[in-house]
């Protein structure tokens, strides 16, 4: 039986190296590193300002705060993520507002945000979800029409473009998460991309104590944490972002495989759909079964029986109990992220598979799925 993990991050030699390198010196802390990262990552995104955090949901945290989110504001964003995007906005003790998706694209859908604005509504949390871009043209006139300030969740879209320009890019902020299961990984950590000075200061000391680059390191400017990224971790996203073009070529590839091979099977299985403005990256290949009978979830358990990993992509957020208590959010409420909830899927990606495994793991899904539906 074959055996296929749903996500396994790619590691050579040279990672390992530059992993080893910073354990060879007393610095595994605020060394050299994690500037060098910050400096490259800022580069290879065109942007001014990256700030290296322990997390994506870190940086999210310290993205509220610096955009001044306080308690009875309120931010737009979707229900379809991530918990840790919403997350973020109840962190700064802020509410979440949630706007039904884009069938296609699964991205929050542009038409429906301007009748959700009120006078709380201070911005809008744009998720960039599993490797495309949200809508960015009509969001930013929205924002800018409502004065609302816009940060990006770009954790799942490293790379990836809108119209030419990489998400990130749009808004006064944006973060990126380096988990092992992303397109690149730090093992744990995360990057604030800004162009604003002000932010970037902000964030760099909230990350570490509040303290201020010029003062002395028992000193404390704001109430900060401790979301630093280490030294090893750092060095690891070195040499993860040097080969970061040619990873998403390779996902970029088994994703054509797996459409290529899907393209006979429409009526069963819908395959993921790329917007016209958009170039994906491929944080996961996500499908959607079409046969409104099969239980989903025994079609996750009987895959994993025959050693195929698969992973439902994503549950909504405002279905979570504590959403539901705190906001009295229902089933119903955002029936297109709810019906994708239900019915989609995430098949096995990494650098590693083979045409032929992409052919097995489709084939495999296939039988699986008519058995459910002649049940
Ligand atoms: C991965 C991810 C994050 C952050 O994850 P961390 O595990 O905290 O690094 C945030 N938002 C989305 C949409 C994600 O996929």
């Amino acid at each position: 039986m074959n055996n296929y993990p749903i996500a396994k991050p790619y590691i050579t030699a040279k990672d390992k190296k530059g992993v080893l390198a910073v354990l060879n010196t007393d610095n595994l802390s605020l060394g050299p590193k994690y500037r060098e990262f910050e400096k490259k990552f800022a580069e290879k995104l065109g942007v001014k300002y990256a700030c290296a955090v322990s997390s994506g949901t870190a940086g999210l945290h310290l993205c509220m705060i610096a955009a001044g989110l306080k308690p009875g504001d309120e931010v737009i964003t979707t229900p379809f993520s991530f918990i840790a995007s919403a997350n973020s906005i109840l962190y700064v003790g802020a509410k979440p507002v949630f706007v039904d998706i884009d069938p296609i694209t699964y991205n929050i859908d542009a038409r429906k945000i301007e009748q959700k604005i009120t006078k709380k509504t201070k911005a809008i949390l744009v998720v960039h979800i599993f490797g495309q871009s949200c809508d960015m043209e009509p969001i930013l006139k929205i924002a800018k029409k409502h004065k609302l300030k816009i940060i990006e969740d770009a954790c799942e879209s490293i790379e990836a473009t809108y119209k030419g320009r990489k998400v990130g890019t749009f808004g006064e902020s944006a973060v990126f998460a380096f988990y092992p299961n992303k397109q690149m990984t730090t093992g744990e950590g995360g990057m604030i991309i800004t162009n604003k000075k002000r932010i970037y200061d902000l964030c760099s000391s909230l990350r570490n104590q509040g303290r201020s680059s010029n003062r002395q390191w028992l000193d404390h400017k704001y109430l900060g944490y401790n979301y630093r990224l280490d030294e090893m971790s750092a060095a690891l996203g070195i040499s993860q972002l040097e080969k970061l073009d040619f990873m998403i070529e390779k996902r970029r590839k088994i994703a054509g495989w797996y459409n290529e091979i899907l393209k006979s099977n429409i009526d069963i299985i819908q395959a993921p759909v790329t917007g016209v403005n958009n170039k994906h990256t491929w944080f996961v290949y996500v499908i959607k079964i079409k046969g409104k009978k099969i239980n989903r979830d025994l079609l996750i358990a009987n895959l994993k029986k025959i050693g195929l990993s698969t992973k439902p992509y994503l549950p909504s957020i405002h279905l979570f109990d504590f959403y539901k208590k705190q906001f009295g959010y229902k089933k119903g409420d955002f029936p297109i992220a709810e019906e994708v909830s239900a019915f989609s899927l995430a098949l096995p990606i990494y650098i590693g598979l083979t045409k032929r495994d992409c052919e097995y793991i489709i084939h495999k899904l296939l039988s699986e799925v008519i058995k459910l539906e002649r049940k």
